[in-house]
C-alpha cells in the first residue's frame, strides 16, 4: 500500500441494525454502554382512561349489532353568531364584578351537511328584547328540525 494514512479507520458498532461508527475506541465504548448497555433509559407509555368507546361498549354488551361497531357519524352542523357590543344595561345589584360592556346578538347562521338541508340565516327584527327571544326561538326550532333530518340518516 502506497500510503495507508489516506484510508480512514473506523470503529463500527457490531449490534444488528445499528449504524454507529466512530474514530476513537473510547467513543465506541461509550456508545455501547449508553445506547446498548444497562444505562440505556427506557420509558414505557401507559394508556390512561378507558380505551373502549361507547359504541364498542354497546357492541360488546350486545346492545348494538356487530356490523355497526365501526360506524362513524359524518354529519355536522356549524353556526356563526354575530353580536353587537353595547354598554351594559342590565341590573348591577348583587354583582361581584363590574361589567362595562355586553354583547347583543344580531344574527345567527347555521349550516349543515345533512342531506336535504340548506344554510339558514336568522336576524333579529329590532333591538327590542322580544326580538332576541324570537331569534333564539327560531334558531332552536331550526336545530330541532335538523335533528329530525339527521335521525333519518343514522342506522335504526
Ligand atoms: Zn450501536
Amino acid at each position: 500500500m502506497a500510503n495507508d494514512k489516506l484510508f480512514d479507520t473506523y470503529y463500527k458498532c457490531s449490534k444488528q441494525g445499528c449504524f454507529y461508527r466512530c474514530k476513537v475506541k473510547k467513543d465506541m465504548v461509550k456508545h455501547d454502554t449508553e445506547d446498548h448497555g444497562e444505562s440505556k433509559v427506557k420509558s414505557m407509555q401507559k394508556q390512561r382512561g378507558n380505551p373502549e368507546n361507547l359504541l364498542e361498549f354497546g357492541v360488546r354488551k350486545g346492545f348494538i349489532p356487530k356490523e355497526y361497531g365501526n360506524w362513524r357519524q359524518k354529519y355536522i352542523a356549524t353556526m356563526d353568531i354575530e353580536c353587537l357590543e353595547c354598554e351594559f344595561s342590565g341590573k348591577r345589584e348583587g354583582m361581584d364584578r363590574d361589567i362595562v360592556m355586553e354583547q347583543k346578538i344580531v344574527s345567527l347562521a347555521v349550516g349543515s351537511n345533512i342531506p336535504g338541508t340548506e344554510p339558514k340565516f336568522f336576524c333579529r327584527s329590532s333591538s327590542a328584547p322580544k326580538a332576541e327571544e324570537d331569534l333564539i326561538e327560531e334558531f332552536t326550532e331550526h336545530l330541532y328540525d335538523l335533528r329530525l333530518e339527521y335521525l333519518q340518516h343514522i342506522p335504526k
